[in-house]
């Protein structure tokens, strides 16, 4: 019979620090700019949107190692550390070589590696005098860890939720007014951008981009209110780097260090959270490591994108930010990886792929949702439908083991379970889903738009 290892980390072995890989990267980021004078922004000049101790550590190029805060610490023990996974199950059923680990990010209450940064953005805004956080969620689970954060630290919480996910995932919506946020399905007519978006095309599902817009627009019209950003921006990955800091003491445990390292890509969190801490020894060490974000075929801006300036958002209201994107106005087809329908990457993984540091790969749909049944025979954990496309990523490369015989030792981050995306099980299983491509022209017509820098 098969069997399952963990290795488990005491609560004293929890990092202490975050890990800024602006500071190793052999090529900075490009700076954010300013839509209108061209010029790159100052940390000072995000201030109105985000807490200020974001903002400084979204432009840090300098310091490798930041401090977690206390407060947030207590709160990180609550759920962490989690556990490494070494998946034998799943190895004897697609009978590979490889040895396959996965870092289950899905064990706290919220689901996924979200409340991470939920916490830390949460806990800078109180402690500037903040009173209310808003922000935009698509599949909902960033939006349930920051309701739960803003709840923990004393603050109100208004999420704009993409309304297409608010209908395919009700229970998301039910969790963050439970835990106290006012949930609004975007677009809607409660802001300008949402107006001016239902005006143009009153069919309009949302997307990441439509939500982003309207609370971003509430946030710099509503005095003590911060944004907060579950993905996407640096900071966000270097809350996330826990996760890597973790996973690397626990291969440690395990003797083994990964020849490859790999997880879903929405924004580039999760991706940046195992990856980097991981990375850094690529840049510093001489380690050659593997590191692959996997994207859904309906979503490709990082295998079939354009490194260009573009917005963060579909109204035009962020900084333009140097990203693969498959150009701001892109209307992704309804997949229900939720998390993953954003038509941009992060600034750090933009560069990195430039660098050919890294590498995307896309999925389609119905290969992520036969390796997350898979999973869930093998191991026991029904995954999210985002975690499933790292889960795909991981068997394929399994499989290439298997016919060329290497041992490698491969290493996934399993961002989140799947408990409250049964109905997209469901449909599954019934035979109700499909795969989406994205045609060539499709994808040039949408880059169209991306402002000329
Ligand atoms: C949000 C989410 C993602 C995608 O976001 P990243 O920023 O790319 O990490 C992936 N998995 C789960 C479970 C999520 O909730």
């Amino acid at each position: 019979m098969s069997k399952q290892k963990k290795f488990i980390l005491q609560e004293s072995e929890i990092p202490t620090q975050w890990y800024n890989i602006q500071a190793d990267m052999p090529n900075k980021p490009l700076p954010p700019i300013h839509p209108a004078t061209r010029q790159p922004l100052g940390w000072e000049d995000l201030a109105h949107i985000f807490p200020t101790e974001c903002c400084k550590q979204e432009l840090d190029t300098e310091h490798a190692w930041i401090d977690i805060p206390e407060e947030v610490l207590d709160k990180y023990k609550y759920y962490r550390a989690t556990p490494l996974v070494r998946a034998y199950a799943l190895e004897e059923a697609i009978d590979t070589p490889a040895h396959i680990y996965f870092k289950n990010e899905s064990t706290n209450p919220l689901g996924s590696h979200k409340i991470n940064s939920a916490l830390p953005q949460c806990y800078y805004a109180k402690q500037e005098g903040t009173t209310n956080v808003t922000t935009e969620t698509g599949a909902g689970q960033w939006g349930a860890a920051l309701s739960y954060a803003a709840s923990v630290f004393g603050l109100e919480a208004a999420v704009y939720q993409v309304k297409i996910s608010m209908q395919q995932k009700p229970y998301r919506s039910s969790i963050m007014r439970t835990f106290g946020a006012a949930v609004t399905g975007s677009p809607s007519m409660s802001t300008r951008a949402g107006k001016d978006i239902i005006t143009k095309d009153p069919t309009h599902t949302g997307s990441l981009g439509t939500a982003i817009s309207e609370a971003v627009e509430l946030a710099t019209t509503t005095p003590h209110c911060k944004y907060t950003l579950g993905s996407v921006l640096n900071h966000v990955g270097l809350h996330q780097s826990i996760i890597g800091l973790e996973a690397e003491k626990q291969m440690a445990m395990a003797g083994e260090y990964p020849d490859m390292v790999i997880a879903c890509f929405g924004g580039g969190s999760n991706f940046g959270g195992i990856a980097f801490p991981f990375m850094r020894h690529n840049i510093l060490d001489g380690k050659t490591t593997e590191f692959i974000a996997a994207e859904p075929e309906s979503c490709p801006k990082l295998t079939r994108g354009k490194f260009e300036y573009d917005f963060g958002d579909e109204a035009g209201y962020t900084p333009l930010l140097p990203m693969f994107t498959i150009g701001h106005n892109f209307k992704p087809a309804n997949i229900h990886a939720g998390g993953l329908r954003y038509h941009g990457a992060g600034m750090i993984v933009s560069q990195l792929i430039k660098d050919k540091m890294m590498r995307g790969v896309d999925i389609p749909q119905l290969e992520t949702f036969e390796a997350g049944i898979l999973f869930a025979r093998t191991e026991g954990i029904i995954p999210a439908p985002e975690s499933s496309h790292a889960i795909a990523a991981a068997i394929r490369e399994a499989k290439k083991c298997k016919e060329t015989g290497e041992e490698k030792v491969i290493l996934f981050n399993l961002s989140g379970h799947g408990l409250i995306d049964m109905t997209a099980y469901d449909q599954f299983i019934n035979g109700d889903l499909n795969n989406y491509q994205v045609s060539d022209e499709e994808i040039a017509r949408n880059l169209q738009d991306v402002p000329k820098a």
